[in-house]
């Protein structure tokens, strides 16, 4: 990630930094007034596109010089894989006419799938703090394209797929020489180094303030006594410090929690505290509590805390939700601090992956209509792919349910879905409603 960000945020951020109007695709250009008040001229399509093309050569070329420096800053480790690819492939298409192929084995994964996806998305990437807005992500989607074509290594390709990136043919020709200039020099990494390489550091899983409260002595729970700390989640341990960049002492080693669960509203008057309950030395069960700002950073914090621990032995099954008070649990009023906890733990609930505050009624829709897009030459594939298998195409489609296959299921639910969208379409109303409808679409 480090890596990542050191090769492709100079040019991502100037790409953010100057908002350029950039397009190259004749279809898409939007011709707009320029220059400075009195002296309006209408820019033309080859202008804007003749614009865009310089702009475009300028990020690119100054992306491969970045890449063509990063040989050292790369880590060892991967430049130690894709030395092992590159060999492989080598050795399996040694031919002249596949001299490109050991190049593109390393390109699929470095271009392909670690470049090309960050310049696009580079909130995902943690590139940037929030998502591009329309033009920027044209912009950064154009480069991503630029990138790949790079390595694909194939220019001639993808000219006749998009007709309209050939503007960009040299600049991609002189990227492709640099990208195995570059490689070249990548996979120059003795097998000894690799073997000498420190272990990998303690990955951080999550880190963030927390204030915690101070369990110690025998005083009333009070939400005044917690005390803010910066925590910070390894695969190893919890640990926190007193500022973000003192050293950080172990507060837990992470095989001694027995659960992560919220508190009760109630017993601190905040909905945002959890309790992690973990072993001491001495085997005791001893709580920690910790509140966090708000109630997603708390969701984040147990789901974090959850996986970490999902192959933890002797989890609890239990736990109060409520803090021990006095002589009685303020959950259930039970008076033995080590009884049975009176509600389910719940390590099961973590959140997804994706931590990106998707709109999933977006999502749904998006995918949808990429699914309709290519539905009819999924249809023709698939025929295609029954009539070579030699199979009865009529048996397989009337067949019952038990028997239908994958694809044809696929089919079926688009069908299902496309009819809902129309009686949906039409039970809208007038037609200015349905208009309003299309245009909404489109905006998304
Ligand atoms: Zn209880």
């Amino acid at each position: 990630m480090q890596y990542l960000h050191s090769v492709l945020g100079p040019t991502v951020n100037r790409v953010f930094d100057e908002k350029k109007y950039i397009e190259l695709d004749p279809s898409k250009v939007e011709i707009k007034e320029v220059g400075c008040s009195g002296l309006h001229r209408i820019q033309t399509e080859s202008e804007v596109i003749q614009q865009s093309t310089q702009h475009l050569q300028s990020y690119l070329t100054e992306l491969l010089i970045t890449i063509a420096k990063s040989v050292r800053t790369c880590p060892a480790t991967i430049r130690a894989t894709f030395r092992q690819l590159f060999k492989r492939v080598e050795e399996h298409f040694p031919e002249n006419k596949h001299k490109n192929v050991k190049f593109i084995a390393v390109t699929s994964f470095l271009c392909l799938r670690f470049f090309s996806p960050a310049v696009m998305s580079p909130k995902l990437f943690h590139l940037r703090e929030k998502h591009a807005d329309a033009r920027t992500s044209r912009t950064l989607l154009l480069l991503a394209k630029a990138i790949q074509t790079v390595g694909n290594m194939d220019a001639a390709a993808s000219r006749a797929k998009e007709g309209w990136m050939a503007p960009l043919q040299p600049t991609i020709q002189q990227s492709i020489s640099q990208m195995k200039e570059f490689i070249a020099q990548l996979i120059d990494i003795e097998e000894k180094e690799e073997v000498d390489q420190p272990k990998a550091q303690t990955l951080v899983v999550k880190e963030g303030p927390l204030f915690i409260h101070k369990s110690k002595g025998k005083g009333p729970l009070l939400s005044s006594s917690f005390k803010k700390l910066y925590f910070s989640l390894t695969s190893e341990a919890l640990s926190f410090a007193k500022s973000p960049n003192s050293k950080k002492s172990s507060f837990i080693t992470l095989s001694n929690i027995r659960a992560a669960e919220k508190v009760e509203e109630k017993s601190f008057g905040s909905s945002h505290v959890m309790q992690i309950i973990y072993a001491d030395e001495a085997g005791q069960l001893e709580m920690a509590y910790l509140q966090c700002k708000c109630v997603n950073e708390l969701n984040q914090w147990l789901s974090a805390l959850r996986k970490v621990c999902v192959n933890n032995a002797e989890m609890l099954g239990s736990y109060h939700p409520g803090v021990f008070k006095g002589d009685k649990w303020s959950c259930c009023h039970q008076k033995d601090k080590t009884g049975l906890g009176c509600d389910k733990t719940r390590h099961g609930v973590t959140l997804q992956e994706w931590n990106d505050p998707l709109d999933p009624d977006l999502e749904s829709q998006l995918i949808f209509r990429h699914l309709f897009g290519v539905r009819d030459s999924m249809r023709e594939k698939y025929l295609e792919m029954l009539t070579e298998k030699n199979e009865n195409v009529l048996l397989r489609q009337s067949g019952d349910p038990e028997n239908v296959d994958g694809p044809t299921r696929l089919f079926q639910v688009l069908q299902d879905l496309e009819d809902a969208h129309h009686t949906a379409v039409f039970s809208s109303g007038t037609l200015a409603d349905r208009d309003r409808n299309c245009l909404l679409e489109l905006q998304t």
